[in-house]
């Protein structure tokens, strides 16, 4: 094959293919970022619940702490007032209510028990998670400073790519940059497709389209090969484009 228009398109779609990885490759990097941005802040949600569940638990240990105060107070009182009965039965009365307060505070010291045990474990799950958020935060750092560093160069290297695209779009027709353009858009830059051997059909030396694997006709390889009537359909910038993808079809070079 010898055909400058579709050499130049191969340049094209090399180059076209190279902006698009670079392209691809900045976004990556931006949504790396991103992605672990959000991660922390997730991150800093459950330490902020964490604290919500420390600050709950906590005002009812101290409601509990008061109430056992106020029965102890009660008790002291009781306890007074049985010094000034006479009266066994008013005596055992109060020494009842004694009892009562008493085991209401032995009640709630247990659950203080069990609210200080809860909050030894939220107070150990809460610095974990600062542990956890501090390497996160410092990994975050690191991949920030390594975008960064990539960044320029990326930046840098897709102005050329897209520099280089352009020129090789100059020196072709308008409307071939245009088809180009075109299919490129639909798929993901691949505008050309070279025609392969369907390896599927070796017996019968069939070829292939290489974006879509679709038939290609006997006609479009003899024109791509450059055979009868060839010339005179490259005068007419006429170019073979598959039925199926669309995708315009080339010969690789031997
Ligand atoms: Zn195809």
């Amino acid at each position: 094959m010898d055909d400058p228009v579709l050499d130049k398109l191969c340049e094209l779609q090399e180059a076209e293919l190279e902006v698009r990885r670079l392209e691809d490759s900045l976004s990556a990097q931006d949504r790396a970022a991103r992605v672990r941005g959000e991660q922390i802040a997730k991150h800093k949600e459950h330490i902020e619940a964490l604290r919500a569940r420390h600050r709950q638990v906590r005002m009812s240990a101290d409601k509990k702490e008061l109430e056992v105060r106020q029965k102890r107070a009660e008790i002291e009182k009781l306890r007074q007032q049985q010094t000034l009965v006479r009266d066994n039965r008013q005596f055992a009365a109060l020494q009842n209510e004694i009892r009562f307060a008493e085991l209401a505070i032995s009640k709630y010291e247990d659950e203080i028990l069990t609210d200080l045990g809860d909050l030894d474990a939220v107070d150990a799950d809460t610095k974990k998670a600062h542990d956890d958020l501090k390497r996160q935060e410092e990994e975050l750092a690191a991949v920030r400073r390594e975008i960064e560093a990539r960044k320029g160069d990326l930046v840098r290297r897709i102005a050329d790519g897209r520099a280089r695209r352009q020129a090789i779009a100059h020196a072709l027709p308008d409307k071939v940059v245009d088809l180009f353009n075109r299919i490129a858009e639909r798929l993901d830059g691949e505008a050309l497709a070279p025609v392969i051997r369907d390896e599927e059909d070796e017996d019968d030396g069939g070829y292939v389209c290489g974006g879509c694997h679709m038939g290609v006709t006997q006609n479009t390889y003899v024109l791509l090969a450059g055979g009868a009537g060839a010339a005179q359909s490259r005068e007419k910038d006429i170019l073979h484009t598959c039925p199926n993808c669309t995708r315009i079809l080339y010969l690789k070079k031997t």
